[in-house]
């Protein structure tokens, strides 16, 4: 991952950037100040120290939960392990959950949380009570609950750490009947759904392949449709950077670089993502991947190589008014929150490239943390009433038309046709599906204006108009 820069004097925190992009859509919305001021303001900021036992010393630890938005609940975002991790930054994360909540029809409020840790700095059992600890926090705030705010992973955390706050969630709050939805990005033995970890990285991909299926769009950018053949270089290989590059890769992309925090490696001939991976898990650094023509220790640099469609996907910030204009790709993919600043943003779009914004097309993780919290609640497996129903009304349809044409179809295509859905096949469906009609409706809100010249404030517009509706529903504002 590439280390984060500080905030330069000229540009703002974090959460003033997120301010500043809504103020630019707000003017297309239809909404007055008053509730403008509502759905723009962090509703709770709960921010915690608690002691930890380490290896015999204590250690406080500082940790944070933001809901930023009620105006539906539960609120939803992840959870953070970071020593970067303040304040202004969980805000503006929180913040950014509601838009995307809003934005991929997910009927959710933002939420965001943090703990200043480097894990890496901890073992596994340290791990263990600092998570545990914090969920308690959370319990005894009523800061989590599957009606209240249900966390999820973030940078540095993952399907471990969900497990053990379900776990302390359960001991403080036994004999909830819908405990599990409290939750999200679960082990699938804890209640968690099939294609959760992948989601994001997925919904990527997804995304950036709608847009290019576009012939206009792809005309403007002097570009051809679809993705093979595209060259991607994608910053991050975690969670989501990997899945990401995955998934380009497979499906023709050529992927000409890769970075992590050790450093970029390049090949405008393509690199074997899944080699790279091996080759990181085997020595520990991509910089021993043999088959590289270039390598750098500089990990931004894969920001500035030669390519069509750039993926920043670790933290925010990393493309900002002093390197934005030697940025080569004309599509700019935000798979992490907040990797741009407002400043990279205006210049980007002065030269002609397209952002699509992370409140969009990062959203794949909390559309699957979505239907994990449905499955919590409904207590049922997806395709476990219908799976076998749908493969014999298929068999019986197929062996109708056999019987009617008298043409036999091949083994192949029967397993193909008849196949009834497991639940991973109707969570990539539903992610594929929400992947394409929102990038559609922020399409149409960028086209219904012209005076709305990019994407992020084309979703915003997209975002707060659909906020705004749901406070005006509550009776509260004129
Ligand atoms: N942390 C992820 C995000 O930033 C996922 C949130 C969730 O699933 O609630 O979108």
């Amino acid at each position: 991952m590439a280390t984060k820069k500080t905030t330069a004097a000229h540009e703002y925190s974090f959460f003033n950037s997120v301010e500043r992009s809504f103020d630019k859509a707000a003017k297309f919305t239809k909404f007055d100040k008053g509730l403008l001021e509502q759905i723009k303001a962090c509703n709770s900021v709960y921010q915690m120290r608690f002691p930890v036992n380490i290896r015999g010393q204590v250690q406080v630890i500082e940790a944070y939960r933001v809901q930023h938005s009620h105006h539906k609940l539960p609120c939803k975002g992840g959870i953070r392990y970071s020593t970067a991790v303040n304040q202004d930054e969980v805000m503006a994360l929180a913040a950014l959950m509601t838009y995307k909540c809003a934005t991929v029809n997910v009927p959710f409020g933002g939420g965001k949380g943090g703990i200043k840790i480097n894990p890496k700095d901890y073992t596994v059992e340290e791990l263990e009570r600092i998570t545990r600890r914090y969920a308690a926090e959370l319990v005894k705030k009523n800061f989590i609950g599957p009606g209240i705010d249900v966390p999820a992973p973030d940078y540095g955390s993952g399907e471990r750490e969900m497990g053990w706050i379900l776990d302390t969630y359960q001991a403080m709050r036994p004999g909830e009947i819908d405990s599990a939805g409290c939750i999200t990005g679960k082990p699938i033995a804890q209640g968690g759904v099939r294609g959760r970890k992948e989601a994001t990285g997925l919904g990527v991909f997804y995304g950036i392949r709608e847009m290019l299926s576009n012939v206009e769009d792809m005309k403007k950018l002097g570009m051809t449709t679809g993705v093979e053949g595209k060259r991607v270089a994608v910053q991050g290989l975690g969670n989501v950077g990997y899945h990401a590059a995955h998934y380009f890769h497979a499906n023709g992309a050529i992927v000409v670089g890769l970075s992590e925090m050790e450093g970029s490696i390049f090949n405008p001939k393509g690199l074997d993502v899944e080699a790279v991976m091996a080759c990181r898990r085997e020595t520990g650094s991509i910089l021993n991947y043999k088959h590289a023509t270039k390598t750098t220790k500089k990990a931004s640099d894969v920001l500035e190589c030669d390519c069509d469609i750039l993926i920043p996907a670790a933290l925010e910030n990393v493309i900002d008014g002093s390197n934005a204009a030697k940025v080569k790709a004309k599509i700019i993919g935000e798979a992490a929150n907040g990797p741009l600043t407002p400043e990279a943003d205006e210049i980007l779009l002065k030269k002609g490239a397209v952002v699509v914004p992370d409140m969009y097309l990062n959203a794949g993780g909390v559309t699957v943390s979505y239907f994990e919290w449905l499955k919590n609640l409904s207590h049922v497996r997806f395709g476990r009433m219908e799976k076998r129903f749908q493969e014999g009304a298929h068999a019986n349809m197929l062996n109708t038309v056999e019987s009617l044409t008298g043409k036999k179809v091949s083994a192949a295509e029967r397993k193909l046709i008849a196949h009834g859905p497991d639940e991973v096949d109707l969570v990539y469906s539903g992610l594929e599906d929400s992947m394409i009609v929102s990038y559609n409706e922020i399409r149409e809100m960028r086209l219904s204006n012209k005076k709305i010249t990019d994407l992020r404030t084309a979703s915003f517009a997209n975002a707060i108009n659909k906020i705004g509706d749901s406070y005006l529903q509550l009776g509260i504002f004129p």
